[in-house]
């Protein structure tokens, strides 16, 4: 109990950080649920609402073990300003995308395998299936290393290359995504992989194929993805997060814990 107390000083300056760390904690466990996994690797921050710097996900924790106090709070420097627990190397990414994305306020980087394996190609993305539509600026490719973004200097660099676009791949490594919100964070993660699976299997099979043209995509993007889908989408998510975990909880007390929804 002491460890899920530690932050709550700080966290609770008001019910905007709570509520934005407990929405963060069920984007990294719906991001396991859609192939984001890889042992305690991937993170994703939050920008703080006080302007205090970064809420970022604490190190030595897969997804799908975060919860609401896994979060340390970081300052644009990296200085750990509250929360305890280990700090990730990568925090520049964190830092650095949000200081170069002032509409931004929540960042991800993963290692999901279909964007990985895309991470190690030049090609670009193209919106075969309406889940690269999401992306307005195919997103591009991050060359200057394939090792970890541990440096203020990496982390501008990667600001950089990412530009305006939702999303950038780091060279033989994985991918980071940038939101608004953490709805948009997360179907942004979500999507990625889901249209690199796509093109992956799509270049593997040999059958010619081609993408809609760019005024359809972009017409395409309003009519699939306005702000009410968006929603719609990421409560979905959050329901089948609530399936697993009370499938799981009812498995581990032998069916005692009755089948009820946690979400809203
Ligand atoms: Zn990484």
């Amino acid at each position: 109990m002491e460890r899920l107390f530690s932050n709550a000083p700080i966290m609770a300056k008001n019910d905007e950080v709570r509520r934005g760390l407990w929405d963060l904690a069920r984007a990294h466990r719906i991001m396991e649920l859609e192939g984001h996994n890889d042992m305690s690797l991937g993170h994703c921050s939050m920008r703080d609402p006080w302007d205090r710097g970064v809420w970022l996900k604490r190190g030595n924790l897969g997804l799908e073990e975060v919860q609401e106090e896994d979060f340390i709070l970081i300052d644009f420097e990296g200085n750990v300003l509250g929360g305890s627990g280990v700090r990730h190397l990568e925090w520049p990414i964190h830092t650095e995308l949000l200081r170069a994305r002032p509409e931004a306020n929540f960042v991800c980087h993963t290692h999901p395998l279909y964007a990985t394996l895309f991470s190690a190609t030049r090609e670009k993305l193209l919106p075969l299936t309406n889940e690269g539509a999401w992306f307005s600026i195919p997103p591009p490719h991050y060359l200057t290393t394939s090792d970890l973004i541990d440096t203020v200097e990496l982390g501008r660099d990667l600001a950089k290359c990412l530009g305006k676009a939702e999303a950038v791949f780091l060279r033989n490594h994985g991918m980071c995504v940038v939101g608004a919100d953490v709805k948009q964070m997360t179907l942004a993660a979500i999507f990625l992989e889901k249209a690199c699976r796509a093109q992956i299997i799509l270049a593997q099979s040999g059958l010619k194929h081609s993408a809609p043209p760019k005024a359809e995509i972009d017409k395409k993007r309003k009519t699939i993805y306005p702000v009410r889908a968006q929603n719609n989408f990421w409560d979905y998510y959050n329901r089948r997060l609530d399936r697993k975990e009370r499938a799981e909880e009812r498995r581990l007390s032998g069916g005692a814990i009755p089948d009820r929804g946690e979400y809203r």
